[in-house]
């Protein structure tokens, strides 16, 4: 077993205890009692409707790679309090209770994996860790998952969500668009292939920088994709927004996202993507 997997599996467990087994959770969309285990099985979507369920960051991982064969990369990093935040609402307080809660330091885990036996350079951000909102941090890992990948030749896989710009950082979380963007500028000169999920939510910064910067955009079905909120923009020009406005499929029928993917057929999706992307570039 690799150690990311020995280490995350191990405090997974340990937090499960609780939990009694046969648990049952009712689907939000189609009111469906769903068992945890049903749940798991199949991908965190609902069976009756075909709601997509938040997931954790293992099972996507699990879901994108082959076995345990995710290595992780810098996974110590934490964000210092560049603008002292302080009180009880201190962003130090903040990030102790995210990293408790979640058992990681910050809202992406990056690493190379196999997916189908080809090496892909893999992250996942995690929403449950601080809305995913971009830091330092979260921009710098990203940053050296696409520099390492380009050293190494590999195609980048990136599971995309995020709240916005971490607000306790101020400007230093607006500049990790910039620095992520030109990462991947780099990456694409050696014809090496970037593919993105969007997952719900994907907001601002990130939807402005590297989430939209894919050679193939996908999207989980009914993914909230968006620059500003729907309640920011309604403000601005005061009338009504249309129908699923912000949605996945609204977005690829614009233009802005290439496929929505369900997520029982992401794994077969992306890696047929990469053989075509990476045959076409030898
Ligand atoms: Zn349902």
């Amino acid at each position: 077993m690799s150690s990311f997997f020995s280490r995350t599996l191990g405090f997974n467990r340990t937090r499960k205890k609780d939990i009694p087994k046969g648990l049952f959770t009712k689907c939000p969309s189609c009111g469906e009692m769903l068992s945890q285990a049903d749940l798991e099985k199949n991908l965190f979507v609902c069976r009756a409707c075909g709601y997509h369920f938040p997931m954790d960051r293992i099972s996507r991982i699990q879901m994108l790679s082959d076995g345990e064969t995710f290595e992780e990369w810098d996974e110590g990093l934490t964000s210092k309090d560049p603008l002292k935040f302080t009180g009880t609402d201190s962003y130090e307080a903040k990030l102790k209770s995210n990293q408790e809660k979640t058992g990681f330091k910050d809202a992406v885990t990056i690493g190379q994996a196999k997916l189908e036996g080809r090496d892909i350079g893999l992250g996942v951000m995690d929403f449950k860790f601080l809305a995913a909102s971009m830091g330092s941090v979260v921009g710098e890992k990203i940053t050296r998952l696409i520099e390492k990948s380009t050293e190494r030749e590999l195609p980048v896989v990136l599971v995309c969500a995020s709240g916005g710009a971490r607000m306790y950082e101020g400007m230093l979380s607006l500049m990790q668009m910039a620095k992520t963007s030109g990462a991947l500028a780099r990456h694409a000169q050696k014809n090496l292939p970037y593919i993105p999920i969007l997952t719900h939510p994907t907001t601002a910064g990130v939807m402005a920088s590297f989430a939209t910067l894919g050679d193939v955009i996908l999207a989980e079905p009914q993914a909230l994709i968006g620059f500003a909120g729907p309640r920011v923009i309604k403000e601005t020009p005061l009338q009504d927004l249309p129908e699923g406005f912000q949605r996945s499929e609204f977005l690829r029928d614009k233009g802005l996202i290439d496929r929505v993917v369900p997520r029982g057929e992401m794994r077969d999706t992306v890696s047929g993507l990469l053989d075509k992307m990476m045959a076409a570039r030898e």
